[in-house]
């Protein structure tokens, strides 16, 4: 069995066939999804679809690129973490990438974030996109103690050494499958078990060889493939491993 840790399945790209796309994932063996939010709506819509599913949950959170009405959005985002079925804050972190926000924002909107993560006693998935020095050295001085997540991870080998040396998990994806992925098939060959949690980021990062095309939480097997490749053990191993890592991670 297995568990997309970060999956979009409210996302627009799911509206003509949502049902669809879960059942397919339960026949490929996905018994639990935890729908990450962005905004406010998304997490409203995450809190909804949690709701309608036994084992779909819910994370609440302001994304960096959505931060700039953070301090007026905080005081819905607080009411919405006491929902049934919200298991942690996210996603929330720093992208550089994207200049829709500045910086200094974006830290603000993340360390406070970090906070109620403490307060509710949550784990924290953290997006990440061309800042992992400023968001590991932000996660070091705001973060220690807390469950974390480093979603999609697309850093080096020394940036997963960091995290994992805080206990800290990392997420790996789709990416891990592409032909030039040799560094991140490294990294997902070196984090212990019990810190590697598998996600598909649907309807984003399809895995080889759905590239280009809508991703969907059922390809969360062709992640588990290739990860069980670069281990050199079985896929039932990965599967089982990683679950386990995630049930623990999001407190189920
Ligand atoms: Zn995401």
């Amino acid at each position: 069995m297995l568990f997309d840790t970060h999956c979009h399945l409210d996302a627009a790209a799911f509206d003509p066939d949502r049902d669809a796309v879960w059942a397919r994932a339960h026949r490929a063996g996905v018994e639990w999804l935890v729908n990450p939010a962005y905004d406010l709506p998304s997490c409203r819509r995450a809190i909804d679809l949690a709701g309608q599913h036994a084992h779909i949950y819910a994370a609440v959170g302001i994304h960096p690129n959505d931060c700039a009405t953070f301090d007026s959005d905080l005081p819905a985002l607080r009411a919405l973490i006491g929902q049934p079925k919200v298991v942690a804050i996210g996603e929330i972190g720093l992208d550089y990438y994207w200049d829709k926000t500045a910086p200094a924002q974006q830290a603000a909107a993340f360390v406070a974030q970090l906070a109620l993560a403490r307060e509710f006693n949550l784990p924290v998935i953290v997006h990440c996109r061309d800042a992992y020095d400023d968001t590991l050295a932000l996660l070091e001085t705001h973060a220690q103690g807390l469950r974390v997540v480093l979603h999609a991870f697309a850093g080096r080998m020394e940036h997963a050494e960091r995290a994992l040396a805080q206990g800290w998990h990392i997420g790996i994806g789709g990416p891990v499958t592409y032909r030039k992925a040799e560094n991140l098939r490294e990294v997902a060959g070196a984090i212990p078990f019990e810190q590697l949690l598998l996600e598909t980021d649907s309807p984003y990062l399809p895995p080889h060889p759905h590239r280009g095309r809508r991703n969907e939480p059922a390809h969360i097997t062709l992640v588990a493939e290739s990860v069980s490749q670069v281990r050199g053990v079985s896929f039932s191993r990965v599967a089982d491993a990683t679950t386990a890592a995630a049930m623990t991670f999001f407190g189920l």
